[in-house]
């Protein structure tokens, strides 16, 4: 099992390229976001548990996260190529997973972006109720006004991408980021990026060091 883990602000386009990877090259895309989104759709447990914490723009207790983490990689096959997008998000995290060989990381690829693009980014982003499909209203206008290029469906705002709550996201991603990114650099597995650039340059970039 080989693990890369996504590193960056929320915003930091994390999910577009690990989105992108996956279905061009077959990488897995593990998104604890869009897993825990899934979660409170379904009524589950775990998206019970978790969804006041991520419509305040708090993290999800540790506990809980490593669980669902673990649950899911141990479904998947030895041979996997997985990408870690948005965990782990705390050293706690970062340790769980390196604590099995089976889920230890290979790399984590830190994305940097200046953090001023990051409020207009994350509040002008919409998305599919029903497939998934990410939009911007500036940068990436869905072609029909409102509505979903793919199924159609009209878009949505996430909770979570109100100017408020993305404040809130980004200040407790301020105060977890630093000791993780020193986690992953004292274990010589940290790669920087700089991820301001258009969203195929930075694809390039990353095939060039990605372990396949
Ligand atoms: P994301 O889609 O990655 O921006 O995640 C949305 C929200 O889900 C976050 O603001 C957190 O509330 C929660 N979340 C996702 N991944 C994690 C994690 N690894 N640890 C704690 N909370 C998480």
């Amino acid at each position: 099992m080989n693990i890369t883990v996504f590193l960056g602000a929320p915003g930091s386009g994390k999910g577009t390229q690990a989105k992108q990877l996956a279905e061009k090259f077959g990488f897995v895309h593990l998104s604890t976001g869009d897993m825990l989104r899934a979660a409170i759709k379904q009524q589950l447990p775990v998206g019970i548990k978790a969804k006041t914490y991520m419509d305040q723009g708090n993290l999800v207790p540790d506990s809980v996260m490593i669980e669902l983490i673990e649950e899911t990689l141990a479904s998947l096959n030895e041979g996997a190529n997985i990408i870690l997008d948005g965990f782990p998000r705390t050293v706690p995290q970062a340790q769980a997973l390196d604590s099995k060989v089976r889920t230890r990381v290979s790399q984590a690829i830190n994305f940097l972006v200046p953090e001023a693009i990051l409020v207009p980014r994350l509040t002008g982003r919409r998305v599919c109720p029903n497939c998934g499909e990410s939009f911007h209203l500036v940068f990436i206008p869905p072609k029909k006004k409102d509505a979903c290029d793919k199924c159609f469906t009209a878009l949505v705002q996430r909770n979570d991408d109100t100017e408020e709550v993305v404040r809130r996201r980004l200040e407790v991603f301020k105060a977890q980021n630093e000791g993780l990114v020193g986690y992953f650099s004292d274990h010589k597995k940290l790669i920087n990026l700089n991820a301001d650039k258009a969203v195929n340059t930075i694809q390039d970039e990353l095939l060039k060091v990605l372990k396949q």
